[in-house]
């Protein structure tokens, strides 16, 4: 898989994507990750990529012509399955939208900064637009670092033990169970006894409990 990422500030995200998981992944070849400073794309020598807002409004947009030339330098070379935008307004990133596009061959996501961009970009250049949650950044680097993390880590061979990515909250609509490693017995803080049982069919029966119940407890919405 091959994530384009777009931004004014490339080096907000630089090296959160170089270490631990997602710096492995690319060294093993699982992932590719390509961060292009769309400054390179401006066409004003001073490499500003935002202007007013017709209309008198504040803050300042992006303009369309850095965003798009960029965009087209990649579509140009290979097909992309999404052209995706962080935006505020947009569907709300989750689980099973991480799952489908770690499916996908290729994906652009595009950052916003400043007062957003240009709308023309969203009307004939996206494909989809994902917000991480209900409040406002202070641009798009966070949320494509937070949907990269989520996406990559559920690509077969990126984590170690790959039923431990499935056993993870919001898979199967379920939280995960509680996890406990030694020593079995911290200050008179004891792990379950079926943990240490080892029996496997009962230590499974087990886990879906605890799953069940807390997510009974904790997110009854998800059960709906
Ligand atoms: N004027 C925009 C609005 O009210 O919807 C907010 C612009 S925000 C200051 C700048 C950029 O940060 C946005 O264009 C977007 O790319 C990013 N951003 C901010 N909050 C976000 C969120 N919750 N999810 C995804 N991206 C976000």
């Amino acid at each position: 898989m091959r994530i384009d990422i777009i931004t004014v500030v490339p080096q907000l995200i630089q090296g959160f994507l170089e270490e631990s998981i997602l710096g492995r992944a690319q060294k093993k070849g699982l992932v590719d990750i390509h961060l292009h400073n769309l400054r390179d794309y401006a066409v004003r020598k001073d490499r500003r990529v935002d202007d007013y807002p017709f209309g008198g409004f504040a803050g300042m947009v992006m303009q369309c012509e850095p965003i798009d030339r960029c965009i087209s330098a990649l579509t140009a070379q290979r097909h992309y399955d999404q052209i995706i935008f962080t935006t505020p307004d947009g569907e709300q990133f989750d689980q099973p939208m991480a799952n489908e596009l770690s499916l996908c061959e290729n994906i652009i996501i595009l950052c916003g900064h400043y007062k957003g961009i240009d709308y023309r970009i969203r009307e004939h250049l996206i494909t989809k637009e994902v917000s991480i949650g209900d409040y406002v950044l202070t641009g798009g680097e966070l949320a494509a670092a937070v949907m990269t993390d989520a996406i990559v880590r559920i690509i077969p061979g990126v984590i170690g033990d790959e039923q431990s990515a499935l056993s993870d909250s919001f898979q199967d609509n379920l939280l995960a169970a509680p996890v406990y490693t030694r020593p079995a017995d911290y200050k008179g803080w004891k792990v379950p006894e079926i943990l240490l049982s080892g029996h496997q069919a009962k230590i499974k029966e087990w886990e879906l409990q605890q799953s069940l119940q807390r997510t009974k407890t904790l997110r009854p919405d998800l059960l709906e």
